[in-house]
Formats: C-alpha cells, structure tokens, sequence
C-alpha cells in the first residue's frame, strides 16, 4: 500500500483545509467517555436521572450537562417524569436507537481483544432465538469491514477551510472514566474513549502513520499527540514509532469498523440530505461497501429493540434492569 500513496486523494489535508467529515461530526455528539456511556445505561433502559447517576457513579453537574447535550442533539427525548414534576425521564430516539451498532461493534472488540475469559454481556437474538456475538461485515459483500482493501472515495466539498482551533472547550480526557459495570465496551473506550484518539486512528486509516503527518493533517498539539499515542500503544492498538513511522495492529485495524459505524451514523442522522462526501468502495472491484452489524447465529442486521442481555456481574449499590 505504501508505494501507493500518491494515489490516495484522501491521504494529506491541502493546507488551511480540513476534512469536512462525518465520522468527525458524530465523534462531537458522542465522542467523550461519558456521553457513551450514557446512552450506553440508556439501552439497558436507564431513564431517569437517579438511574444514570447510581450506574455510573457520575457527579451530578457531568451528568446533567450529558443529557443537556444528548437532548439537544437529538440523541435521547426528556419529558417530564409527572405531569409538573421538575425531574425528567430521558429516550433514546430513533436517532439514538440507531447508535446501537456502534455500540455493538464496540463491544464485540473489548470482547474478543480486552477480555479474558467468559464475555460479561451475553447477547440474545429475539428474531432467531440464539445467544450471539455481533459481526460488523460490509452489507454487500459479507467481508469483516477493514480499512485493508478498500478505497476511500471523497467528493467535491470533502476539504473545507479549516476554522481556528477553538476545540479546547473540553477537558482533553475525563480523567480514567470508570462506571459501575465490567463491560467491554467500557474496556475499550479506557483506550479510545475520546475524541483524539479516534481521530489519531482515523488519520492512520487514511494512510497518515508518522508523527509529523498526523500533526499537520489534525492541527493537534504536540504533547497531546505524543500522550494519545503512547495510550493507544500501550493498549496494544499501534505499534513502532519513535522517528519511524506508526503502524495499526491488528487490533487497531479492527477499530475501522466501529469508526465505520460512527461515520455511517452521522451521513444518516447529521449531514443535510445524507450528501455523503466520503465513501467506500471495494479497491478491487470498485463496489461501494456500507457498513452493518449482524447476528453471528442467523447473519440477519441487528436491532435494539431484538435484542435481550444477560449480564454475568451485578452492579454495585444499584439495580440492574436489562431491557
Ligand atoms: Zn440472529
């Protein structure tokens, strides 16, 4: 692939351009540990305040500020609890309810890199009947979704003027975000769990693997890049570096199809008339790929709303309430 590098448009971001991407628009509505979590606790039918808080062992003004943002994002509905009441009962919407697949694809990777042993999360398939892992093919080929193999196609509008950095509105990480549950998901996002890194990961997946290139293509301040990376090293998502170039393990490499997911979600629910700019297709064979999350069992999509858990753990101090 390297001696090809010259023939990837999507490779290097033009000066004072960024990318106008969609994977970086869904990362800024969910892209923080606790925002995922968060919706997390709300597929395991979390509504209230009280339940978030108690699942999560998050301070109060984190978590009001989350679901401020979450509703303000479309991403779950509050109504009042009782009629007048000031507490509210938080939704997912559709638009949250589609989230689903990311989260699955998250799980299945902390399942299978992150966990030793017996997964915590045992996931049942209403449509089948069957205890199944997710998969997250490509629809039209069946092939696990990888960046290998695969082209990126970008259409007129992908680079767009870069804005000044005024992205240090957060703190950089939520310090070691912990919630109350042994869950994959949460294993994995302790090492991607915010929004550098998968940008880190997404550079790298565009063929930008040196320090130098990944500062320049992302606007990222040095020492952040330097601590994001060493994380994702430790986690065993890359590997080399020093002067050298960074490559993907085959772990990290894994990681394309959630990011995937996430940038399939955000050309669905936030780009104005899904006017994708981004696309993959097959590098072979030029057929387009999307996306999906499919039952290991019966290879048919996986819903929400088809879907039952059993968890092997109990919470502390809260009570757990599978969908
Ligand atoms: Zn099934």
């Amino acid at each position: 692939m390297d001696g090809m590098e010259g023939a990837r448009p999507d490779k290097e971001v033009p000066v004072g351009s960024e990318r106008d991407c969609a994977m970086a628009k869904a990362l800024s509505v969910i892209g923080d540990t606790w925002t995922f979590l968060v919706v997390r606790e709300a597929f395991f039918a979390a509504r209230r305040f009280g339940d978030f808080q108690e699942r999560l062992g998050i301070s109060r003004t984190t978590l009001s500020a989350t679901l401020d943002k979450l509703v303000e994002a479309g991403v779950f509905a509050a109504r009042d609890l009782e009629p007048g009441s000031r507490w509210k009962a938080y939704s997912l919407t559709p638009k949250g309810i589609d989230l689903f697949p990311v989260f699955l694809s998250l799980l299945a990777f902390g399942d299978r890199w992150l966990q030793k042993g017996v997964p915590p999360l045992a996931l049942f398939h209403l449509d089948c009947r069957s205890w199944f892992a997710p998969r997250t093919l490509w629809a039209e080929t069946g092939q696990p979704v990888r960046a290998a193999g695969i082209r990126f196609r970008i259409a007129a509008g992908y680079w767009r003027p870069a804005e000044p950095a005024t992205r240090s509105r957060r703190p950089w990480r939520d310090g070691q975000v912990v919630g109350r549950r042994p869950c994959s998901v949460e294993r994995t996002l302790s090492i991607v769990g915010d929004r550098w890194s998968f940008l880190i990961l997404r550079e790298m997946f565009h063929g930008n693997t040196r320090f130098d290139e990944i500062h320049r293509n992302l606007g990222i301040a040095t020492n952040i890049l330097s601590d994001r990376l060493k994380t994702l090293a430790a986690g065993g998502l890359i590997e080399g570096g020093g002067r050298g170039a960074y490559a993907l393990t085959s772990e990290g490499e894994e990681l394309f199809g959630p990011l995937a997911l996430m940038k399939a979600w955000a050309d669905r629910w936030l780009i104005p008339e899904r006017k994708q700019n981004l696309s993959f297709e097959d590098a072979r064979t030029g057929q387009p790929l999307t996306p999906q999350v499919v039952c290991s069992c019966c290879g048919r999509p996986v819903s929400a709303r088809r879907v039952r858990y059993v968890t092997g753990y109990s919470l502390e101090g809260a009570s757990d309430k599978p969908a």
